[in-house]
């Protein structure tokens, strides 16, 4: 065992990754505190100890946590152990393609001869310039982006979008029609509000988000600038299968829980925008594509990182651009063009959640799934049981096995199961035998 010292956020990321964690570091009452956690299977030790940062005022405390790695999850060891992988069912930051993780592995200390990692290159050198090129291109082509779109990759996540988009596209005195089907339509909607005439067009809320408006039920008011929806909700796991039909307004949708599921026509939209960490890559990138025509009528106020004009004539080379999750996303486009593109992605998106959706169904009700048959999303599945006790029994069995993070959003509760591109078949194959055994173990 070797003893080192690592921050407290590496502790608790730790800990987030093995589901089971023992006590909340934040709420630490005592002095010093031991953590233990698992961690690739085995267990990770770690003490905290509140102390005085040097130069900081008298009373001011920070926690530093050692943690004690047991061998056997030693870099090295890593290195050679698949098997040390789990299922991860996370909403996001959510699983990568192992193949994925493995190049990256490779290319971690020496890419492709060029004597440095990725995260140690120029983001202005011919080096990154290739790989950043190579992702816009190769999304281009999974997409079919046509040419009078800009494909930006910029930071902030997609909740820094809620802001951009209105301000991009809308004087303050301009309206924007929000069709809110879940909590992340609902957040962009009350962001827009400081930026523009945000309206509701429509809202899921008193049916618990559950379903999608039909066309009269969407009220869009003549003259809009733009229409925003969410394209998947990941918490609610509702999914527009068809996209509504807004006239002569732009369509604007959040694909951050969907993007590259399935192909899109990438042509019915003014703005496509996801958050990459759910199918694409690592946290710490947001896409957008954008329609060429729209660029260069921001509000004067607009920050000029959130001016997409200002991207697009960089080349998302404004300012330092997250290079590795670039790459990261690069490696993923190569991976799903080389498995036969999108059309093929969503095949096997399909035939994963049926597997899915069938236990549920066939369960004669010990499990439920909320969300209206037609509407269900193919990479979010809720679904709850009797009791919230019955619940965390089922997750702890599953974290048990190796299948983690299917725990419900805070906000709503049960279990789900984030099935993104990268969840191999064999891993909701082995969730919905749980799903099975677990059934008859507590049927009487
Ligand atoms: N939209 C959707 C649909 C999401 O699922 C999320 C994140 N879970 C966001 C927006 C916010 O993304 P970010 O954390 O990248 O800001």
């Amino acid at each position: 065992m070797a003893a080192i010292s690592v921050s407290l956020s590496v502790v608790q990321e730790a800990m987030a990754l093995s589901s089971v964690p023992v006590c909340n570091a934040g709420s630490l009452k005592s002095p010093s505190v031991a953590m233990r956690s698992s961690f690739g299977g085995t267990r990770l030790k770690a003490s905290c100890l509140k102390t005085r940062a040097s130069g900081s005022a008298p009373g001011s405390l920070v926690t530093r946590c050692t943690a004690t790695v047991p061998a056997s999850t030693s870099a090295k060891s890593i290195d050679t152990a698949n098997d040390a992988r789990v299922y991860n069912f996370a909403a996001g930051p959510a699983t990568l393609p192992a193949n994925v993780v493995k190049q990256a592995q490779a290319d971690l200390f020496n890419w492709r001869g060029s004597g440095m990692s990725v995260m140690e290159m120029s983001h202005r050198g011919k080096e990154f310039l290739s790989i950043i090129q190579k992702a816009e291109a190769d999304l281009r082509t999974l997409l079919k982006i046509p040419e009078n779109y800009e494909v930006l990759f910029l930071q902030g996540g997609a909740s820094s979008q809620f802001s951009a988009i209105p301000l991009n596209l809308c004087t303050p005195e301009d309206t924007a029609d929000f069709i809110v089907t879940g909590s992340w339509g609902d957040k962009a909607y009350k962001e827009a509000q400081k930026y523009c005439k945000a309206n509701l067009s429509f809202t899921g809320k008193p049916g618990k988000y559950t379903n999608l408006p039909s066309e009269s039920e969407i009220k869009l008011t003549p003259g809009a600038k733009f229409v925003h929806i969410c394209a998947n909700e990941t918490i609610q796991g509702v999914e527009f299968k068809e996209y509504p039909n807004v006239g002569d307004a732009i369509l604007v949708a959040d694909m951050s829980s969907n993007f590259c599921s399935k192909p899109v026509d990438v042509s019915k939209f003014g703005i496509i925008y996801g958050g990459v960490q759910k199918n694409i890559g690592p946290a710490g990138v947001v896409i957008v594509i954008i329609r060429k025509d729209l660029l260069g009528n921001a509000q004067p106020q607009t920050p000029t990182m959130f001016d997409y004009k200002i991207h697009a004539e960089n080349k998302s080379l404004y300012n330092t651009p997250p290079c590795f999750p670039i790459y990261v996303c690069g490696l993923v486009f190569d991976d799903l063009l080389a498995q036969g593109g999108l059309e093929a992605a969503e095949e096997r998106n399909i035939e994963k959640a049926s597997l899915l959706y069938d236990a549920i169904e066939g369960s004669n009700g010990f499990y439920k799934c909320p969300v209206e048959k037609s509407v269900r999303s193919l990479m979010n599945v809720p679904f709850t049981m009797q009791t919230p006790e019955l619940e965390a029994e089922f997750i702890k069995e599953a974290a048990a096995q190796g299948m983690v993070q299917l725990k419900g959003h805070r906000s709503v509760g049960g279990v789900r199961a984030s099935i993104y591109n990268a969840m191999p078949k064999a891993g909701v194959e082995k969730l919905v035998a749980l799903m099975k055994s677990f059934q008859s173990k507590h049927s009487s």
